[in-house]
């Protein structure tokens, strides 16, 4: 069986073992808490799913365009 393991890079929740029983062991992980330094084999992870509707008082983003040639 495969077990999780703490992953010293980002503090995450990783694993270890043959690689053969993640899906269990991935769900057992509490969401945001999963290592991606690592893939998952054969689990299906849901691509960045939208934050939660709130309104926040944040407008300080400044982005400058350059244009290379
Ligand atoms: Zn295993
Ligand atoms: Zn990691």
């Amino acid at each position: 069986m495969c077990f999780r393991v703490d992953c010293k890079k980002c503090g995450n929740i990783g694993w270890g073992g043959c690689g053969e029983h993640l899906k269990p062991l991935y769900t057992g992980i509490e969401k945001g808490k999963h290592c991606m330094c690592r893939a998952w084999p054969g689990v299906v992870i849901p691509s960045s799913d939208k934050p939660s509707s709130s309104t926040t008082a944040t407008a300080a983003a400044t982005t400058t365009t350059t244009t290379a040639g």
